[in-house]
């Protein structure tokens, strides 16, 4: 099989395998080089303090725009990475570059933090904290401007590594963010558990508000999203909620008294030299 005999091997693709699989492989084994040659891009997202609806940060979201392939989603790729280990050298790429554009972006003085997606391997890595602090540290960026954001179904493996983690990043200065919320076997008890600061409400509890096929359907998803809202409030932590996609969403959202939102609806994520920057305020005192 051509997985044992290691990954530096070429791959074979033998006629029966599926045109999927063939892709898969390709991708897996054209990865390493697109990092290398810097071909991999972040494009940024914007994150809106409700009800004002006034920027607060934005999501760093990895893209590999492919020669041939076109764009190719993370959803694919970021998989192909984490089975051959390339994860940790293109998760700390992307704990770089975000770092690096958030002072271009001079985020700290406006105010703004910037959200970054980090993988299971990568977050339960010995070296992570430690490269968290270099990258700040090398781009001159404050703690409080970097946000990592851990998806619950990433944690079953050790809770107490988890734990501990978020409590360095924390200590630092750096804050942590619950993703999809919800869409995991046990988003309460990791809630309970860990120590996260924000939380993420998964695009799917939005979908059920609009998708409520009668009144009875609606009052159940819209008392889901009160329910976690208040719980969220009355234990400290920050919600924001993803993938609002139209004006009746939003406005729900604000009524409830979501902390934050994020999706199309507000901004979609782009490219940096697409993204526009609200102006520095310029009110400090002089001298
Ligand atoms: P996520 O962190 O939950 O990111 C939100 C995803 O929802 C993004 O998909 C974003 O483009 C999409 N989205 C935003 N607003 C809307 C909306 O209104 N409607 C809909 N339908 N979708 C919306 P994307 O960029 O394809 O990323 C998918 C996932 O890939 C991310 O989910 C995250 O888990 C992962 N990912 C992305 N970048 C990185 C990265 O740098 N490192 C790691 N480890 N994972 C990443
Ligand atoms: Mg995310
Ligand atoms: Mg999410
Ligand atoms: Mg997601």
């Amino acid at each position: 099989r051509a997985k044992a005999r290691g990954t530096s091997q070429i791959v074979r693709f033998r006629p029966e395998m599926s045109a999927q699989e063939q892709e898969r492989r390709r991708l897996k084994m054209e990865l390493p080089g697109a990092l290398k040659a810097g071909q991999l891009q972040l494009h940024y997202q914007g994150q809106y303090k409700l009800p004002e609806q006034t920027l607060s940060g934005f999501e760093a979201l990895l893209r590999w725009p492919h020669p041939q392939l076109g764009f190719i989603s993370p959803l694919t790729f970021i998989g192909l990475a984490e089975e051959s280990g390339l994860i940790l050298d293109l998760g700390r790429w992307v704990i770089n570059e975000a770092c690096r554009q958030a002072r271009e972006w001079n985020l700290d003085e406006r105010d703004l933090t910037i959200s970054v997606n980090v993988s299971s391997q990568q977050f339960e890595h010995e070296d992570f904290v430690q490269d968290v602090r270099q990258a700040l540290a090398q781009h001159d960026l404050p703690a409080r401007c970097l946000v990592v954001e851990v998806t619950e179904t990433m944690i079953h493996r050790d809770l107490s590594l988890a734990q501990a983690t978020i409590l360095e990043l924390q200590h630092l200065g750096v804050r942590v963010a619950m993703d999809d919320f919800g869409t995991g076997y046990s988003s309460l008890s990791m809630l309970r558990q860990l120590p996260f600061q924000q939380l993420k409400i998964d695009r799917t509890f939005l979908q059920d508000l609009t998708t409520a096929a009668d009144a009875k359907q609606f009052t159940q998803a819209s008392q889901f999203m009160k329910a976690i809202l208040e719980l969220a409030r009355s234990v400290d932590i920050l919600v924001v909620a993803e993938g609002v996609e139209c004006s009746e969403q939003l406005e729900l959202l604000s009524a409830m008294g979501c902390d934050e939102a994020q999706g199309f609806l507000l901004g979609r994520p782009l490219p940096a030299d697409q993204v526009s920057l609200p102006n520095l305020q310029t009110t400090r005192a002089a001298g």
